[in-house]
């Protein structure tokens, strides 16, 4: 049977280019600073963001999780969406392991916060309170529909953290789907930002790692936080050659993943029993739901997944799909007409 995964941009497996420089990287024991290749990636994925320095690290849980622990202490304050990563899928790492405060404010649809209530969350100098430290937001923004945060909006709220002595951390797992989505360089989505986390591992098709990225000293904490939670890697240049290869090679077809998520959502827009929950879909991530009373989203997932079509289903009735690499146009129409078939909407 033919398989059309759309659970997750994470089940995209090494590319033939990939797995060539992975057989033939250079490596070195990268806890003595000695893996060329792990270097060449660090310095790779600064000089794409526009940042002086990059860490690479074993995810994108552990490059938020060091980034916090190097811009905040023990008590100090974070705020951060209802909806984000950082906040829902990592099991309270800021706080778990660094004692950071999370501020919790509702995300807005468009995965942006609201500008007004973060300024009126940050906290006065009162020895009541905790110290407000860092901002931090998520872009693209995955639980809301792979919005992608604009420029003008990230630029807004670099503003309003800088006039208030705060820091700005980007969770952009995946950032580059934002600045290909945009139009954009992605160096302009993140400028104000003093650290930025982005995965290799999901639409960019690595097998493994994420990167952090931001001034020299800051990586140099970061970089002691990632020792300590047991992330310093040895021969890591095996991994780090894919994640170069990445870099190289799938930032600009991701405009492709986009295509076809649009017309994932244009088609199941038309189909009764389904509410997809916005139809300008942006980037590679399409929510929908399903409005029926013979049919809740599991069991929608589970006929799919019979067929050889799987997506992710997120709460009772919502259900989660992201294209990728390994899924073609061609894809995306096969899976509508069983999605269609499934429905009896044939
Ligand atoms: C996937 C993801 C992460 C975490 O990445 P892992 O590599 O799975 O730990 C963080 N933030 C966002 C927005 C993500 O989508």
């Amino acid at each position: 049977m033919h398989i059309i995964d759309l659970r997750s941009d994470t089940i995209t497996k090494p590319t033939p280019a990939m797995r060539r420089a992975m057989a033939e990287a250079e490596v070195g024991d990268d806890v003595f600073g000695e893996d060329p290749t792990v270097s060449r990636l660090e310095a790779l994925a600064a000089e794409r963001l526009g940042k002086e320095a990059g860490l690479f690290v074993a995810s994108g849980t552990m490059g938020n999780l060091v980034s916090l622990l190097a811009h905040c202490g023990r008590g100090d304050e974070v705020i951060v969406g209802d909806q984000a990563h950082t906040y829902m899928y990592e099991q309270g790492g800021m706080a778990a392991l660094g004692g950071i405060h999370p501020r919790v404010l509702k995300n807005r649809s468009d995965g942006t916060l609201d500008l007004a209530e973060v300024r009126a969350a940050i906290r006065d100098d009162n020895p009541h309170f905790p110290r407000t430290r860092l901002i931090a937001v998520e872009n693209t923004h995955n639980r809301c529909g792979g919005a992608a945060l604009t420029a003008a909006y990230m630029r807004e709220l670099g503003e309003l953290a800088r006039g208030r002595g705060l820091l700005v951390h980007v969770d952009g797992a995946r950032i580059f789907n934002a600045a290909v989505a945009l139009g954009v360089d992605v160096r302009s989505l993140v400028a104000d930002a003093d650290s930025v986390t982005f995965c290799l591992s999901k639409g960019l098709a690595a097998p493994v790692g994420s990167l952090v990225c931001g001034r020299r000293e800051f990586i140099h904490e970061a970089r002691r936080g990632r020792k300590v939670v047991g992330g310093g890697m040895r021969q890591a240049g095996v991994l780090a050659a894919a994640g170069i290869v990445a870099l190289e090679q799938m930032v600009d077809r991701l405009a492709e993943d986009h295509a076809n998520a649009r017309s994932l959502a244009a088609g199941l827009a038309g189909l009764p029993g389904i509410q997809v929950e916005d139809v300008a879909v942006r980037t590679d991530i399409v929510f929908f739901n399903v409005v029926r009373s013979d049919l809740d989203g599991p069991q929608l997932r589970a006929r799919l997944a019979e067929r050889g079509v799987r997506m992710l289903p997120l709460g009772p009735r919502r259900i989660r799909a992201v294209t990728n690499y390994h899924v073609t146009a061609e894809d995306i129409q096969a899976a509508l007409q069983i999605i269609r078939e499934v429905l009896g909407a044939d």
